[in-house]
């Protein structure tokens, strides 16, 4: 991923125009429940070549963003458990099949340590 959109969000979709990489939707088209402004895992780059992510920084709530773990292999069966669970619901490619991170890894920012993606701290903007 990738960052993650919590229910703390007030769904005024202010990050959705700012995300370089088309990967924030509004609560009425999220694929997961239709009530919160939902972050696609498998398009998120972090904005991992700006100084900032750009949703967190445009975001007015404290904690409605928070960190999720890399899109990377590593973290393949984390997110086919989150797509199961229905916790992601990550797109199917019609040739390559569901985007998880083993098909199509995304770049992440490695200066965000992994407990403080494992416990979703909130992406400071
Ligand atoms: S971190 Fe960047 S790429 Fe990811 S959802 Fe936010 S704005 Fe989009
Ligand atoms: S800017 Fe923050 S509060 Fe507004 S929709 Fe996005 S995550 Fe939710």
């Amino acid at each position: 991923m990738a960052v993650r959109i919590t229910e703390l969000c007030i769904n005024c979709d202010s990050c959705i125009d700012e995300c370089p990489a088309t990967a924030i939707v509004s609560a009425s088209d999220s694929p997961i429940n239709g009530d919160t402004t939902y972050v696609k895992p498998e398009k998120c780059i972090e904005c991992a070549d700006s100084t900032m992510p750009k949703c967190a920084d445009a975001c007015p709530t404290e904690g409605a963003i928070v960190w999720d773990m890399p899109y990377t292999a590593e973290f393949q069966s984390y997110y086919v458990a989150g797509h199961e669970s229905g916790l992601y619901n990550i797109r199917e490619h019609k040739k390559n099949g569901i985007m998880f991170p083993e098909v199509s890894p995304k770049p992440y920012r490695e200066a965000i340590a992994l407990v403080s993606r494992q416990a979703h701290t909130p992406v400071l903007g």
